[in-house]
């Protein structure tokens, strides 16, 4: 039940368009099948997940993972996700002896409790995963992503897919095959067009084998979910902790997922003061505030006013799930800044407030 929530009914961009081809092909068992051959063959194939679409390369290919690298501009330094289609394969990727027993409790009830989902699970890495997959850390973050369509992907293909988000480092995620074709078009072998992602930010990164449980991270998986099972886990990707020394998760660099405009958010009290003027967005997570600040505006608004609210009930799941988009659609838009409101700081609040964050660095 919870699988089929991930599959939109609704025709998606590439049976709406001409550009049914050889790359680009909304998700069949028939296009799922071409593209895990050529994952298979050391292909890259661009595919949809719940959080964002991944650029995927077999995970036990050096060779194909170094195209990832080379598509992306992406530094050799910033390691890529194993994705995973069964609890089983996690034996593969990840050498759980290295564990002590009370970790791999902990990483069984999170697995069997979150799994398939968007939580990513650092953990020493098996011999099989090449060390380019991983940066050249011992450890990879690995993830059993909930869209069937992703899964069946991976299980066709050698098993274990190696994938960061689809696009430019640095750059704003994709959660439309249309963004990848934007911005990666004739770079990846095919792209597997599966509708809107549901969720719209990644996948929350555990650290779950330093001397403390840290979120890298944050998430599709609110830390509250997390912390029912294994208890407390630290908060370790402040925006400052670049500055800290130590290794630094790249989703950890200060300014990422960005917007090409200058962006600021703002509190509900101090965006609700803000005057219009003509060349700014206005981004709202709920649109009670969004209404309440356009009637304390004194001129009228032109029609033109790129004013919008992330979700009209203040629901996080659709705001998260609407975030990228609405960036990306900034980006192309005439505006030269945007001002945003903060959602609220709990569950998914806390990944949309930290890329609100980095996009605004
Ligand atoms: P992306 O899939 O593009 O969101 O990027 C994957 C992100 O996962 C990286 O940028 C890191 O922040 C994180 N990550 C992947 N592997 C590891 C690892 N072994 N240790 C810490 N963080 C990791
Ligand atoms: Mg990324």
């Amino acid at each position: 039940m919870l699988l089929k929530r991930f599959f939109s009914p609704l025709p998606t961009f590439a049976q709406r368009s001409n550009l049914v081809n050889m790359t680009y092909l909304p998700v069949s068992q028939k296009s799922l099948e071409k593209a895990a051959a050529i994952l298979r063959s050391g292909g890259l194939v661009a595919f949809p997940t719940e959080t964002v679409y991944g650029l995927g390369a077999d995970a036990y290919n050096s060779a194909a993972i170094a195209k990832v690298f080379e598509v992306k501009g992406r530094p050799r330094f910033d390691p890529l996700i194993i994705h995973i289609a069964s609890v089983e394969t996690l034996e593969e990727v990840a050498d759980l002896s290295l564990l002590s027993e009370d970790v791999r409790r902990k990483v069984f009830l999170l697995a069997e409790n979150l799994w398939p989902g968007p939580l990513s699970l650092v953990l020493p890495k098996s011999e099989k995963i090449p060390g380019i997959a991983t940066a050249g850390l011992p450890t990879a973050a690995v993830r059993f992503p909930a869209h069937e369509a992703a899964q069946t992907l991976i299980a066709l293909s050698g098993g274990a897919v190696a994938a960061p988000s689809a696009n430019p480092f640095g750059s704003l995620s994709p959660t439309r095959a249309e963004h990848v074709r934007d911005k990666l078009g004739e770079k990846v072998d095919m792209i597997l067009d599966g509708g809107p992602s549901q969720i719209g930010v990644e996948s929350t990164v555990l650290d779950i084998t330093g001397k403390s449980i840290k979120i890298l991270r944050p998430g599709g998986t609110p830390k509250e979910e997390i912390e029912k099972l294994i208890g407390h886990v630290e908060d370790g990707f402040s925006p400052s902790a670049e500055t800290s020394g130590g290794f630094i998760s790249p989703g950890q660099l200060k300014s990422h997922y960005s917007p090409q405009k200058p962006l600021l958010v703002f509190s509900m009290e101090e965006i609700i003061r803000l005057p219009y003027e003509p060349d700014a967005a206005y981004l709202f997570f709920d649109g009670s505030v969004r209404d309440k600040w356009v009637e304390t505006q004194t001129e009228n608004l032109p029609s033109s006013a790129f004013i919008r609210a992330l979700s009209e009930k203040g629901q996080v799941l659709e705001a998260s799930a609407r975030l990228f988009e609405t960036l990306h659609e900034l980006e192309k838009s005439q505006i030269s800044r945007i001002f945003a409101q903060f959602a609220p700081p709990e569950g998914l609040g806390a990944a949309i407030n930290d890329r609100l964050t980095r996009a605004s660095m």
